[in-house]
């Protein structure tokens, strides 16, 4: 299991930075996750102005 971030998503960058193992990049259109990295902790929800990770 791994968070996924939706369309909602406005590239502000607050969730790779606080994202524990680096699992976060951005993309073409958002930002994304990196399935294999991501550790499932949830920070990247908390930390996101428009509740875009969701947990897949
Ligand atoms: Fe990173 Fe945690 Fe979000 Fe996974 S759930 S992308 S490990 S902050
Ligand atoms: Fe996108 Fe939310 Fe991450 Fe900002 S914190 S880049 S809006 S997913």
């Amino acid at each position: 299991m791994a968070y996924v971030i939706d369309d909602s998503c406005i590239s502000c960058g607050a969730c790779a930075a606080d994202c524990p193992v680096d699992a976060i990049s951005e993309g073409a259109d958002k930002f994304v996750i990196d399935a294999d990295a991501c550790i499932d902790c949830g920070a990247c929800a908390g930390s996101c102005p428009v509740d875009a990770p969701k947990e897949a």
